[in-house]
């Protein structure tokens, strides 16, 4: 090996070391609260940083197209033995590089371009992979969409049916960014099979609850289910997909080589550690906690007069609308960064206010609980939240909140290697 490749990362590259540290003590002394994100295990995170970032191998295990591949052999089916293990289903496909990439793979396995799909809006807490117009799926498919109702901000099941019957679509999906509410997978396929669509469902933001059992599971349901492997799961950033028998030749020739090359194998291995630690009893715990937590995150926001999207949650995210409050979802994600806390700006249903500067916000608590946060700091986060957003002009307060912020999140440690110091910026 040349001296240059034995080099450490500050020695090799100080610009690159200098910003993964200050992520890093981003990462430690804030709280983040961005639904969609989560904190991985030591053990996911040197599988994910190992040296299978270096193999090629194309094709699937005992079928690939290059030499050397029996170890990527042995952690793909690991990986695969797992997920099946994790969620049931026929077969199973861990090679999507990510849930988009799973999205586009599952609707060209069953789909020809121009065929009509019908998916949840993506104002009304949709993805844009389910036909949002400046996505693929926009662009190669025929899109139509359901919405929530008015009254409950809850799925509208009858306009999804109704627009199912009147728009004949191939593919129905379900599955959602910013949806706080339990899905009728039932009811879905009923209204699929009604007008011989498949049923499709992206599990992307629940799959941990699914795999620790606080939540119904899509897929005794659906035809497909995918999703991604980072959110509430507690994996390498990545997708998946599981779909019955007979889809399994489609799927695979669809993921490979429709829409990919060479999988990531050091993030297969890490999936297959990451579905390893969600087939352990902890992990059911964990999962129940993040739902508890989301609830009394929720209470506390309540009591501080917020309005919560549908009332409430049966999840790990909260939609609030802090428009009704006369704040922009922007200058609240603006103003709770400065203390510390990390959300993001959010639509919410039949919003009047546009998209970049939008009514509400996205908060969630998968990752603070993997930190080990419980009921008692979350009723101290809806209090800070709260008088952030009071006091959102006034960036002394915002700093005092912060360094309060950064003295419990100092209490509940994520990684030992960090390199930073502890600074408590206040
Ligand atoms: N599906 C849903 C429901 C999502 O929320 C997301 C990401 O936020 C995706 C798919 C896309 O995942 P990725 O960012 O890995 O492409």
């Amino acid at each position: 090996m040349t001296d240059r490749m034995s080099l450490t990362l500050a020695q090799a590259d100080p610009e690159v070391a200098a910003a993964l540290d200050q992520e890093t003590l981003r990462q430690h002394e804030g709280l983040e609260m961005i639904a969609s994100e989560n904190f991985v295990s030591e053990a996911v995170l040197e599988a994910a940083g190992s040296i299978f970032t270096n193999k090629y191998a194309e094709g699937y295990p005992g079928r690939r197209y290059y030499g050397g591949c029996e170890y990527a052999d042995i952690v793909e089916n690991l990986a695969r033995d797992r997920a099946r293990q994790i969620f049931g289903g026929e077969h199973i496909n861990v090679q999507p590089h990510s849930g988009s990439q799973a999205n586009a793979s599952a609707f060209a396995a069953v789909l020809q371009p121009g065929d009509t799909i019908l998916g949840l809006d993506l104002s009304h807490g949709g993805h844009l992979t389910h036909g949002h117009r400046l996505s693929f799926s926009g662009k190669l498919y025929r899109t139509t969409f359901y919405h929530v109702r008015r009254d409950t901000e809850t799925i509208d099941y009858d306009e999804m049916e109704a627009v199912a019957i009147q728009e004949k679509p191939k593919v129905i999906i379900g599955g959602a960014s910013a949806y706080s509410r339990l899905w009728d997978f039932a009811r879905m396929r009923q209204i699929a099979d009604k007008v011989g669509a498949v049923y499709i469902f992206d599990m992307a933001h629940i799959a941990g609850l699914v795999a620790g059992g606080v939540h119904p599971s899509p897929v005794p349901h659906a035809q497909i289910t995918t999703t991604t492997t980072h959110k509430t799961l507690r994996g390498p950033r990545a997708g998946l997909i599981i779909s019955t028998q007979d889809l399994a030749t489609a799927i695979d020739k669809s993921v490979f080589p429709g829409q990919q090359g060479g999988p990531l194998v050091h993030i297969v291995a890490a999936k297959a550690v990451a579905f390893a630690e969600a087939l352990r009893p902890e992990f059911r715990a964990y999962a129940a906690q993040i739902v508890s937590n989301a609830k009394v995150l929720g209470e506390g926001l309540q009591a501080a007069g917020f309005r919560l999207v549908s009332g409430g949650t049966d999840n790990h995210l909260l939609l609030v609308d802090v428009f009704e409050k006369g704040i922009l979802g922007s200058d609240a994600e603006l103003a709770l960064g400065k203390a510390g806390i990390t959300v993001n700006k959010n639509s919410i249903p039949w919003d009047t206010n546009p998209p970049l500067k939008p009514s509400g916000i996205r908060v969630g608590t998968p990752a603070l609980t993997t930190r080990g946060m419980k009921e008692a700091e979350m009723r101290t986060i809806a209090s800070w939240i709260a008088e952030a957003l009071e006091r959102r002009g006034d960036d002394a307060a915002l700093a005092r909140i912060r360094g309060e912020v950064a003295e419990m999140a100092n209490q509940f440690p994520l990684y030992a290697w960090r390199r930073a110091p502890v600074a408590v910026t206040a």
